[in-house]
């Protein structure tokens, strides 16, 4: 068992990177969610600017990511880098993860025992990255960080703070890239609520509560030894490079 402990405020941005690579070595060897680790070929962490003002979360990995190592390398992704250029952002301006880090198989909608397996990842990486806007992609993402079960429908295009461990963030829910795709209609919201990213980020980082509310829970990961490589596995990618 390794603990990884909270209290990232007083850190500097390089140190809060290499925090970061830490929470991803412990990614890359987690077996929380034994049907994904057993079939993932990749724990696709997230890429991107390690101190970025920006983060989107998503939902979880593809085929694509899986193979890649990358998230939103798909169809999705190639939407999502089309409308960051729309509003004059590119990929390493941001941070682009998931809700998970592994594939479920098949494409299947990520279980709840999955999402809660994975969500100390998820809330280390912006404890360490302190962005100070999410976008969240979608239903999965959306209700978690909010913590309760309202949909993207209602909730699209709406801005409001949280706080998320220590520190208050301004979550934007919007749709996620995948759902647009097929839906006309669903891309013009998109592209709308995608359009009003560059004034939510010039408000900068919202008030900030004048006590620590409650601390990250510390993640405790098994560090028990990586499961037997089937043949067929691929490397996992130098994802340290990434961000
Ligand atoms: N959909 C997601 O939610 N995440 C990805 O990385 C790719 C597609």
């Amino acid at each position: 068992m390794r603990t990884v402990s909270s209290g990232a405020e007083e850190l500097s941005a390089s140190e809060r990177r290499e925090a970061l690579k830490e929470v991803l070595a412990q990614a890359r060897g987690c077996l929380r969610c034994a049907e994904l680790a057993a079939t993932r070929k990749t724990v696709v962490f997230g890429a991107g600017n390690a101190d970025a003002d920006l983060m989107f979360v998503g939902e979880a990995p593809g085929a694509s990511e899986d193979e890649q190592g990358l998230p939103f390398v798909g169809r999705a992704g190639q939407l999502l880098n089309t409308l960051l250029q729309e509003i004059g952002l590119a990929r390493d301006d941001v941070f682009i993860c998931n809700t998970l880090k592994c594939r479920p198989p098949g494409n299947r909608d990520p279980l709840p025992v999955e999402i809660s397996n994975c969500q100390e990842y998820l809330l280390r990486q912006v404890e360490l990255i302190q962005p100070t806007v999410i976008c969240t992609l979608g239903n999965f993402s959306t209700k978690l960080l909010r913590g309760e079960p309202t949909g993207i429908t209602r909730l699209h295009g709406q801005p409001e703070v949280l706080v998320l461990g220590r520190r208050a963030v301004r979550l934007y829910p919007i749709y996620h890239p995948a759902a647009a795709l097929y839906t006309p209609r669903m891309l013009q919201t998109l592209r709308e609520d995608f359009a009003r990213l560059p004034e939510l980020l010039a408000l900068g980082a919202p008030e900030q509560p004048p006590e620590a509310p409650e601390p990250v829970e510390e993640i405790e990961v098994e560090q028990a030894p990586a499961p037997a490589q089937p043949a067929q596995r691929q490397p996992e990618v130098d994802q340290l490079g990434l961000f």
